[in-house]
């Protein structure tokens, strides 16, 4: 296995608090790594770094053996980062297929995303990944509802499927079932595995249902206080002193 994206040393303080302090992470092509911790561990900025939504501090990010610390966001997003938003990404005024043809014409098209819905109809690869992504979240039967009609589950998918529009090879996802009713969690972890499944994909999923993530994760990275305290597959880190003692209460 290759490791698809890397961090060296990767350092982010906001005035005097060290929110992610020295972390060296390996993502392996096609694993499901879940990166858990306590609120405030860090687990969002060391996501944000990747994005490059935030400034390192120091460090290094290398993404396909190369670094991207100097890329912009949507550049990031051009090599293959997706990442899936826990705010929402969605226009809400539109149906769900024209958000997902915006996702779909910004991957193929860069920037020229507005004028292409006075032009859909010059854009038939636009319109076919539009499908794809629909079909893949399960949304095609809702193209035509308006996002802001769907139910909350139905919108989380809808995020997903706006990720998935610019064919990332590495998708983040930054607590997707937050705030989601058991049946929609369990719905969006079946999607969730089952795009990883079909795609390809490599996943980095923040998420606090340990449930969730011991079922789902090929390893699990501990982030506790900017640091990576343990890393492993769920039944290293379920054993772990360490862990028991700084997150999994004793
Ligand atoms: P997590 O996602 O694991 O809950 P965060 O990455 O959001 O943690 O936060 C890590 C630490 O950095 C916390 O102490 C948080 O208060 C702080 N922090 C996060 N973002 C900012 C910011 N933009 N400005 C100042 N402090 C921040
Ligand atoms: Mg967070």
């Amino acid at each position: 296995m290759s490791t698809i994206l890397e961090t060296r040393d990767l350092v982010k303080e906001f005035g005097g608090l060290t929110a992610t302090d020295d972390v060296n992470l390996q993502i392996q092509d096609g694993e499901l790594l879940s990166l858990i911790g306590p609120n405030g561990a860090g687990k969002s900025t060391l996501i944000n770094l990747i994005t490059r939504m935030l400034e390192e501090t120091s460090g290094d990010i290398l993404f396909e053996g190369e670094s991207i610390t100097d890329l912009e966001p949507h550049e990031v997003v051009q090599r293959g980062v997706g990442k899936s938003f826990q705010t929402a990404s969605i226009f809400p005024d539109l149906s769900v297929e024209e958000n997902a043809n915006i996702a779909s014409l910004g991957a193929e098209h860069g920037s020229f995303r507005f004028n292409f819905l006075r032009h859909r109809d010059s854009y038939p690869e636009v319109a076919e990944r539009t499908r794809d992504v629909l079909d893949a979240v399960e949304l095609l039967p809702q193209k035509d509802v308006t996002a802001a009609d769907l139910p909350y589950g139905d919108k989380r998918r809808l995020e997903i499927g706006i990720a998935l529009a610019s064919e990332p090879s590495l998708l983040l996802m930054d607590e997707p079932t937050a705030g989601m009713s058991p049946e929609e969690t369990q719905e969006t972890v079946d999607l969730i595995e089952r795009v990883q499944e079909e795609m390809g994909l490599t996943i980095l999923l923040v998420e606090h249902d340990m449930e969730i993530v011991f079922s789902i994760s090929d390893r699990i990275a501990v982030l506790h206080q900017g640091d990576i305290i343990a890393r492993g597959t769920p039944e290293e880190v379920q054993g772990d002193p360490d862990v028991q003692e700084a997150y999994l209460g004793g």
